[in-house]
């Protein structure tokens, strides 16, 4: 069954904290046992906020890209989605585009990004971050982003931006939105997570749910279990959603995770829990990887 990650931090880890790729939780080796046949290898802009080096840092990911060990699709997706481990860009954090639109078009030059959260949890020149609650919107230069990322075939991804922000998104972007990495607020109550609101407003436009197993995302009250993962993707297939739910792990990004969700192999363990579950095998193989290949099509064929 052809599966997808829209998340992963494992480039972050290789080029900034100098972690050998074999000691990553995503390898190619686990990628290929988990049947993962696309994974979206973020370029993370890191926690230094607008005062740091995130544009550098965006250029050193992008030099390791070929220690992932995996081939990287820089051009146009091809037809069928990939059977063998194969990786695409995205880009977390826009201060990596230190709010210029000729950065953005360095970036789509050299890494073909197919989506950018534009914020990660500090405010930057396109936005502000989920985390501190600030009730503004995109900002001008965030606005001018989105028509150029619009055009270019982007999907602007609101998994760390504000509620305003993520309303801007769903009024003005043409290309419908994702949340790349977050969970169901309402079962799990951090500001990362998403609320029905927001859950409502991606199913209705045809956006895309990457389900986050970072275990503080999927359950505030005692530690997550393969469970609580199985409930976050329940609830947003009560609410209409087996249509743009699939998974957006944030391995190499997370520091706890339930049992069985440790690495890329788990995306087979949380299948067969949905089989169990009573799940379509047609449901499962759009939320295990159809669902993301849909949206990153429609994406590419909006492109101007
Ligand atoms: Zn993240």
């Amino acid at each position: 069954m052809f599966t997808a990650d829209a998340h992963c931090d494992t480039l972050y880890e290789i080029a900034l904290c100098h972690t050998p790729p074999e000691k990553c939780v995503v390898t190619p080796e686990r990628l290929a046992s988990g049947g993962v046949g696309l994974q979206t290898f973020a370029l993370f802009a890191g926690k230094h906020g607008t005062q740091g080096t995130a544009h550098q840092d965006g250029l050193d990911m992008l030099a390791a890209v070929p220690r992932l060990g995996v081939p990287v699709l820089t051009g146009d997706l091809p037809d069928a989605p990939p059977e063998v481990p194969t990786g695409i860009l995205s880009c977390e954090g826009g201060e990596m585009l230190e709010g210029s639109l000729a950065r953005f078009e360095e970036f789509m030059a050299r890494a073909r990004l197919r989506m950018i959260a534009l914020t990660w949890n500090f405010e930057n020149e396109i936005g502000y971050p989920a985390v501190g609650g600030e009730q503004k919107g995109l900002k001008p230069f965030g606005r001018e982003l989105l028509r150029a990322m619009d055009a270019a075939g982007v999907v602007a991804d609101a998994s760390h931006l504000n509620e305003a922000g993520f309303w801007d998104l769903i009024e003005h972007a043409e290309i419908p939105p994702m949340a790349s990495h977050s969970d169901c607020r309402w079962l799990c109550d951090v500001p990362r997570n998403l609320t029905r609101e927001q859950v409502r407003a991606l199913i209705e436009r045809g956006g895309f749910i990457g389900v986050n197993f970072y275990a503080d995302f999927l359950r505030a009250d005692a530690p997550a279990t393969m469970d609580d993962a199985v409930r976050h993707i329940d609830a947003i297939c009560e609410m209409g959603g087996e249509r743009v739910l699939g998974f957006g792990s944030d391995f190499d990004g997370i520091d706890a995770w339930p049992d069985g969700l440790g690495d890329p192999t788990g995306f087979l363990t949380l299948l067969d829990a949905l089989r169990r579950r009573g799940y379509s095998e047609e449901t499962l193989r759009d939320i295990a990887g159809l669902n993301l290949w849909r949206a990153l099509k429609r994406a590419e064929a909006a492109r101007r």
